[in-house]
């Protein structure tokens, strides 16, 4: 059983001409949804990770699983006012506009090594953003770990320096 053959693709979504990678069935599916973790926990450097930096909402799903076996923190990176306390905003390029994440001023302290947590690099700009952040706050991000990478889209040129792994590659 491969992981891969739990991602669906779906058309034109969410809007016409993107093909979008559905990782619902991955999820759904008992046996390659452990799978998944143990592919994205034996991706992670064996080095102490104080905190996994999730990214809503995709990163929600493994991000928590990954920072218990790390015996780590989970951070929550957030669409703008979701979070409740002081937080920091860093606004980033969509192909059309922009958007903004938003993380708790406290969620990082200096000199944390942080895992950074999503489903899909695409672009390159979400990630991009969020280790912005987490450098802002002093972090350290020790690798940049996804489930799915999109190779043709060049999200790597983004994080330069940054160890990125992926699950899967397209
Ligand atoms: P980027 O900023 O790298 O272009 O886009 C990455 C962000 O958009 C991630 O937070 C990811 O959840 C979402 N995303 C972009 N394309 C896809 C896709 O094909 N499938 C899924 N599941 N998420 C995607």
């Amino acid at each position: 059983m491969q992981i891969s053959d739990y991602i669906r693709d779906i058309q034109d979504f969410p809007k016409e001409g993107i093909t979008f990678k559905d990782i619902t069935p991955l999820l759904g599916d008992k046996t390659a949804f452990a799978k998944a973790e143990e592919i994205l926990y034996t991706l992670v450097p064996e080095l102490a990770i104080d905190v996994v930096v999730g990214i809503e909402a995709r990163g929600f799903f493994y991000g928590p699983l990954l920072a218990k076996r790390l015996n780590a923190g989970f951070v929550p990176v957030r669409k703008p006012n979701k979070l409740p306390y002081t937080t920091i905003k860093k606004e980033y390029d969509l192909e059309y506009g922009t958007d903004v994440l938003e993380m708790h001023s406290d969620a990082i302290k200096p000199g944390d090594k942080v895992l950074l947590h999503d489903d899909v690099l695409a672009t390159g700009g979400t990630a991009a953003a969020v280790v912005a952040m987490i450098e802002e706050l002093g972090g350290e991000v020790v690798q940049c770990n996804f489930i799915i990478e999109l190779d043709f889209l060049n999200g790597r040129s983004k994080l330069p320096g940054k160890h990125v792994a992926a699950a899967i590659t397209y």
